[in-house]
């Protein structure tokens, strides 16, 4: 690692623009400001083999390679980048012959995947700018400007200026490693700020999902938003109810599955945002004083186990968002007359199914996030040999992590989670101790914090049950 770097990773931003040389391109100029080697701190240690030999591979065939996007912009930041994105001026066919261990991928927005091991490098062909001229399969924009085709082929000019911010079209070219900066990106770099190339509002219409990335790039970065960038975000935030399910839910894992979910949730229900990936929860959050911190608490978990490099799941995270509208229809259903077992079932069928249309829950994750919510019904039942039976449940541990969110929440009373951390880790005798308790304590059930009239019908099933 030279020198400069080293530095520069202690205090990442104050020495930045030490590390630049000269500054400013001349006035007036136009095109890139290209950065050489010596005056910049981004080396090749910084990449990963794989991303190194597709940048060389292409480089040998003759065409032009460069790193762009998250990794440059993370180097400059002093993180160690994860995920490699190359630009080249070869087509998708071209890069493809190259590689055999790469597929094209994509239709909306063509790309070649080159896998080495687990490790995947996406390979871009430079974007151009699309004109009346080109067939629907090349480029294709609906009448409110939303980008369903972006496959026009350009330069490295025209291809920056297609990038989303300022601080993401910064380019190393594997020929000289040298940093090619088309729209300021270092300056923003230095100045923390997000900042969309372009006119923010045409931008937001070509792509609704760049709101979704300037917070989770804000989140992540601790960068704030320029005001041009931030203002069109209120008007523009309906646009995402355009995108299809699946390319959302992709989306939703980045925001809350990468360490920064309490920062990025909160910023997104500040834009107003949150409200249209998760209508239902975002209403339930205004009535229910519980239900904003509930997801909190397990967005906390969540960033704390990503520190702790510990598994997460979706499930998890996606029974935590929807919880709050599940018990408000739980509720509404059992005042209906509807005993509470069949009022949960019913009441998370509703919630999903209402939720899929904006975004998509595949199976692998809805199951488990529905078992979470059952089992939230069998954890105060603990009589007899039940309580063997949920401990080996295989979503048990879920669901007890998922009762403490709860608990801290506020939505319940505290006890059951303590009793349940005491009972996991005890020794049979202790156990007995532990059930007798309950059986002096037939009430032992946690109350909701707001006492309601389904406390009093909700015990009738689970008498019935033991
Ligand atoms: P990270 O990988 O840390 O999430 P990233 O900036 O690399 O951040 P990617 O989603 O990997 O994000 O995208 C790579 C690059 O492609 C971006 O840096 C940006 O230049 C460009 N890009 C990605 N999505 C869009 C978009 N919706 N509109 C315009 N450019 C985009
Ligand atoms: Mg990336």
């Amino acid at each position: 690692m030279i020198k400069g770097f080293t530095r520069f990773l202690q205090s990442p931003g104050q020495h930045l623009k030490s590390l630049f040389g000269p500054q400013d391109a001349p006035a007036g100029s136009t095109g890139p400001r290209i950065i050489p080697r010596q005056e910049h701190p981004v080396s090749r240690q910084h990449f990963s083999d794989a991303s190194l030999k597709v940048l060389y591979r292409l480089h040998n065939a003759g065409f032009q390679a460069f790193l762009v996007g998250g990794c440059i912009r993370d180097s400059l930041l002093g993180h160690m980048p994860k995920d490699f994105d190359v630009a080249t001026d070869a087509t998708p066919e071209q890069v493809r012959e190259l590689f055999r261990n790469s597929r094209i991928i994509g239709r909306r927005f063509r790309i070649v995947h080159v896998r080495f091991g687990r490790e995947v490098i996406e390979v871009t062909t430079f974007r151009g700018k699309p004109n009346d001229d080109h067939a629907d399969h090349i480029s294709q924009q609906s009448d409110d400007g939303l980008l369903l085709r972006d496959n026009v082929w350009g330069n490295l000019e025209e291809d920056a200026l297609r990038r989303d911010f300022t601080v993401n079209a910064l380019y190393y070219n594997i020929a000289d490693f040298s940093i090619h900066d088309f729209a300021d990106g270092v300056k923003d770099i230095e100045s923390r700020t997000l900042r969309l190339i372009g006119d923010p509002a045409t931008r937001y219409r070509e792509d609704p999902v760049r709101m979704l990335r300037a917070v989770r790039f804000a989140a992540k970065l601790d960068f704030h938003l320029d005001p041009a960038t931030e203002a069109p975000i209120d008007e523009a935030a309906p646009l995402l109810l355009q995108i299809p399910p699946a390319r959302l839910f992709d989306e939703v894992l980045k925001l809350f599955m990468a360490g920064h979910g309490v920062v990025t949730f909160r910023l997104l229900r500040q834009y107003g945002l949150f409200a249209m990936l998760f209508p239902e929860a975002d209403e339930a959050m205004d009535a229910l004083p519980w239900a904003e911190r509930l997801v909190e608490h397990a967005l906390e978990s969540t960033d704390r186990r990503i520190r702790e490099d510990r598994p997460v799941t979706p499930a998890f995270l996606f029974a935590a968002l929807l919880w709050a509208p599940v018990q408000q229809r739980q509720v509404r259903l059992e005042d209906d007359g509807m005993p509470a077992i069949p009022a949960l079932q019913a009441a998370s069928q509703q919630v999903v199914s209402r939720q899929l249309q904006h975004i998509t829950i595949p199976k692998r994750f809805s199951l488990p996030m529905r078992d979470i919510w059952d089992l939230q019904q069998r954890l105060p039942l603990r009589r007899g040999k039940r309580v063997f039976q949920t401990r080996e449940h295989p979503r048990f541990r879920a669901a007890y992590d998922f009762l403490l969110v709860r608990e801290a929440a506020g939505e319940l009373e505290p006890g059951l989670g303590d009793w349940w951390t005491a009972f996991q880790d005890a020794d049979e005798h202790e156990q007995r101790r532990l059930l007798g308790k309950v059986d002096a304590d037939p009430a032992g059930t946690p109350a909701p914090r707001n006492k309601r009239r389904r406390r009093r019908r909700r015990r009738k099933p689970s008498n019935n049950d033991s």
